[in-house]
């Protein structure tokens, strides 16, 4: 059993620099959190204060129950996996492994079940005896996960843990923390600013900003429901176009007028509109890049682009355009669904047509950026 509840945590550094404020969450048991946000938005900050690295301005960090906030973090039965490894160059990676059981005096027998247990999870069983400086980056964060792993920890830290891997043993370690997670029955608490890390690995993901949650929730619900235009903007890449239009209500139906198209908003998001009683108005529109497609000059949803740049990315197209007002807006269009020719005229210069349906649309608040539906 492991629970974690943080109620109205602060930091401030110094004077007055606030790190994290207003920070309330009730993590559950096993349950795999991940805080994202940009670089210095308090992540690292609100995990070290978890782990007792550093102290808690105001509120309260209880673990299952109990208040750590002047615990030592030996004493707070967490274990923690750093960016930068933090191995001990001298020791072997058995050595590395067992060193927090030495201290505890835990005998030998334990200590060797322990270590070789974690490294065969791990897969790292043959570089025992091994050296750090022996190993490659992916093996070295093994090591470093193994070393938090044998400790039996109710709680399970990690910042950054991949940002030093390169892209493609980063996907790999990402596959094997989701293995991992299954295989160790604990809480998980991430630290990325990465959002395709916190989408993959969360079971719940805190999107913060400027020391603040701005939402909490399932990957799902924070795709497909962001609270405001800065996590709509930061989870899902290429980031979501938006742009300002207006929302008008006919006859109980309510249209978008983009750059002069007119675009229904159909399905389920027609009817949260309705049941909202939104008026409409001046709105900011918000549209992922893949839920755009392309159109004809003759279809009065379509919106005239030029291309600027095609990146082609293997199974799709990543067609950056420009709208005739100097808006840029970028659509992605899987390349399966495209003829020889249409495939070429895709080109520097060329007009296409594009569209997108209204179920797919996001609205948000045009002064306060807050989603409209939320
Ligand atoms: P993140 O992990 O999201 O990148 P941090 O938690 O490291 O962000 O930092 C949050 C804010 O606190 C930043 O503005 C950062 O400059 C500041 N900060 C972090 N550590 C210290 C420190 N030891 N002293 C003063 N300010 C700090």
């Amino acid at each position: 059993m492991a629970t974690v509840k943080l109620t109205n945590v602060k930091k401030i550094y110094g004077k007055d620099t606030v790190a994290v404020q207003d920070f309330n969450l009730d993590i559950a048991d096993k349950e795999f959190i991940v805080f994202v946000g940009p670089s210095g938005c308090g992540k690292s900050t609100t995990l070290r204060m978890i782990a007792g690295l550093e102290d808690i301005s105001d509120g309260t960090v209880e673990i299952d129950g109990v208040v750590v906030n002047d615990l030592q973090p030996r004493d707070r039965n967490i274990a923690m996996v750093f960016q930068n490894y933090a191995l001990y160059p001298h020791l072997t990676v058995f050595e590395n492994m067992a060193f927090s059981l030495r201290l505890k005096k835990v005998p030998q027998d334990e200590v060797y079940e322990r270590v070789t247990a974690a490294a065969e999870i791990l897969g790292i069983t043959e570089y025992l005896t091994r050296k750090p400086r022996a190993l490659s980056g992916g093996q070295r964060q093994r090591v470093a996960i193994g070393r938090a792993m044998v400790r039996d920890s109710k709680v399970f830290l990690m910042d950054e843990p991949l940002s030093n891997l390169d892209a493609k043993l980063r996907n790999q370690m990402r596959a094997e923390i989701i293995l991992l997670r299954q295989k160790i029955d604990t809480t998980f608490i991430y630290v990325t600013h990465d959002q395709t890390e916190a989408m993959t690995l969360g079971d719940r993901i805190v999107i913060m900003k400027d020391g603040f949650i701005q939402q909490v929730g399932t990957p799902t619900e924070v795709f497909d429901m962001p609270i405001n235009l800065f996590v709509a903007e930061f989870i899902g890449a290429p980031k979501m176009n938006t742009f300002k239009t207006n929302l008008i209500c006919e006859d109980g139906k309510y249209y978008v007028t983009p750059y002069g198209a007119k675009i229904e908003v159909t399905g389920k998001k027609g009817e949260m509109l309705r049941e909202a009683g939104i008026k409409g108005g001046e709105i900011l529109l918000g549209v992922r890049p893949e839920h755009m497609t392309l159109s004809t000059k003759d279809d009065p949803a379509a919106i005239p682009c030029k291309i600027t740049v095609n990146e082609m990315m293997g199974s799709e197209l990543h067609l950056h355009v420009v709208e005739d007002n100097g808006d840029k807006l970028i659509v992605r269009i899987p390349t399966v669904t495209l003829e020889d020719d249409q495939r070429k005229s895709l080109v520097f210069g060329n007009t296409i047509y594009v569209t997108f349906e209204g179920k797919v649309m996001h609205f948000f608040d045009a002064e306060t950026e807050k989603n409209l539906l939320v």
